[in-house]
This record gives structure tokens, C-alpha cells and sequence, in this order.
């Protein structure tokens, strides 16, 4: 463990001796600092070291402090130039989500904005009607446009929505995965079915992307409803998943010899 900072010791950021956030040293936030020791505005970061916890911020993160030939400095991770702002602090808090148990895997067959689309929306923190007014949006209607029946919602839109029930139940049925439709109600647990699916490791991770792949489109389905008043069948909407997963699984990493025509009869024919 290190020493705690002791009295005197100038506490000062050194944008010019800013260092990479690799070297940080692992210890606890509450080891590493001693409130006593820091400053002014320092030591109020210091002090709410639970509550950016809570929200899945590390106190280092906000400040961090690296010892050198003379002496230690002091870094703010959340600004180019390692100076603090709350600004700077005031935006990481308003994008951070609390700690909770939720498991999200990055898969590099996806495409990052299809990644983030999906941690967003497991969070509810995509722009559904709900969310929007949420944000200060006036919405006249927060009803689902695709079913005309429920609020929409982010849980609600992409998976508990009768459209996107259909479509889930057609991916299914491709993938011969056999699942309780209605014990799939939220985007978790859609994620919690694919991270937990079989025992071949290979298969589990096709599966995953084919669950991304298919919030993702069935998302689009939504904003071509929305925006276009275009309505997909979902039996169109299935398609598109067959093919888009087949091309990233077929190009972006999982080396495979993949042919369209079992693909199309189900994925986990190799
Ligand atoms: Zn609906």
C-alpha cells in the first residue's frame, strides 16, 4: 500500500507530466488517499469517494496521484490536459450509470455503434418516447407505435413489444434455440439467455451477436415505423438478421467457413 499523502506535500496537477492511465496504480481509492492531506477542491473529490462509487466512477479516474523523483503529482482524468473542472466532472456523472451486476460482453464481430446500442439500452437510455420526456421533451404520445398498446420504453420497444416478440420467436426458431417467449421481458434478459446458452463457447458467442444483431434491427424497424411510417413484417426484419450476422461472422474475426445456405437454414450447422 502506499503512504498516505502527508501534509505539505503540494497536491499540484502537472499537465506536462500528465501520465498514461496505464500506469495507475491499482490500489483502493481509500487507500491511495488522505482527505486530510489535500486542498480545497481536492479534498471534497476526495470525500465523495462512496458516491462516485456508487455511480461507477473511480476516485482515480477524478483524481489520481503518482509519485515521482520529486515529489507527487497530481492528475484529473476526465480533461486532455489533466487539470480538474466540474464541468468536466458534472458531464462523467451525468453519463455514468450506478453499479449494478448487469454483465455486458464487447464482441469485436459487432460494430462498436451496434455495442453501444445495446449497453445503452439495457440502461433504458435510448430515445424511446419515454426517455425522451424523461430528457424534457415534449411528447404528445408515449404510446408504443408498434403495437399501439403499451408505453414505450426501451425494455418494452425491443423486446416485451408483440413486433419485436415475433421477431425474437422467428430468430429463435432459425437458431433452434428453444425458449419461453414470455420470460423474455426485458433486454437483459435477452442478454442473461445468450451469455448463458450452451456449452460450446464458439456457438455461445455467435448467439450473442445474433441477440445484438437482433435488437439492434428490430430497432430500426421501430425508426423506419416512426419516421418513414414504413411498418417491416417481421418475417422481413428475420431476414436482415440472418444476413447482416452471417456477413459479420463470416468477415469481422470468428474464423469460420461459413456457407449462406446452411447459414440460412440455421446458424450453428458447421
Ligand atoms: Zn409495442
Amino acid at each position: 500500500m502506499e503512504q498516505p499523502v502527508v501534509m505539505g506535500v503540494m497536491p499540484e496537477v502537472v499537465p506536462e507530466q500528465a501520465f498514461s492511465s496505464s500506469t495507475i496504480n491499482a490500489s483502493k481509492p481509500d487507500d491511495c488517499y488522505s482527505t486530510k492531506s489535500l486542498p480545497g477542491v481536492w479534498n471534497n473529490i476526495a470525500g465523495i469517494g462512496n458516491d462516485l462509487k456508487k455511480k461507477n466512477i473511480q476516485v482515480q479516474t477524478v483524481l489520481d496521484k503518482r509519485i515521482v523523483n520529486n515529489g507527487v503529482i497530481w492528475r484529473c482524468g476526465l480533461t486532455p490536459d489533466g487539470s480538474f473542472t466540474v464541468n468536466a466532472l458534472r458531464s462523467r456523472w451525468d453519463y455514468r450509470t450506478p453499479l449494478t451486476n448487469k454483465n455486458f460482453h464487447w464482441i469485436k464481430e459487432i460494430p462498436l455503434k451496434v455495442s453501444c446500442f445495446i449497453w445503452r439500452a439495457q440502461w433504458g437510455r435510448i430515445p424511446t418516447a419515454k426517455e425522451l420526456v424523461k430528457r424534457g421533451v415534449n411528447m404528445e404520445n408515449l404510446t408504443c407505435q408498434m403495437c399501439n398498446v403499451k408505453e414505450e420504453t426501451a425494455d418494452h420497444i425491443l423486446v416485451d413489444c408483440a413486433y419485436a416478440k415475433k421477431v425474437m420467436e422467428g430468430v429463435m426458431r432459425w437458431c433452434k434455440v428453444h425458449t419461453h417467449m414470455e420470460d423474455l421481458q426485458a433486454v437483459s434478459d435477452v442478454l442473461n439467455l445468450a451469455n448463458k446458452w450452451g456449452t460450446c463457447t464458439k456457438k455461445r458467442k455467435i448467439f450473442l451477436v445474433i441477440c445484438y444483431s437482433t435488437l439492434w434491427r428490430i430497432w430500426i424497424a421501430r425508426n423506419e415505423k416512426v419516421f418513414k411510417r414504413n411498418r417491416l413484417p417481421p418475417e422481413k426484419v428475420i431476414e436482415y438478421v440472418k444476413l447482416v450476422t452471417f456477413l459479420w461472422v463470416k468477415n469481422k474475426g470468428i474464423k469460420m467457413n461459413l456457407i449462406w445456405a446452411n447459414w440460412s437454414q440455421c446458424p450453428f450447422f458447421f
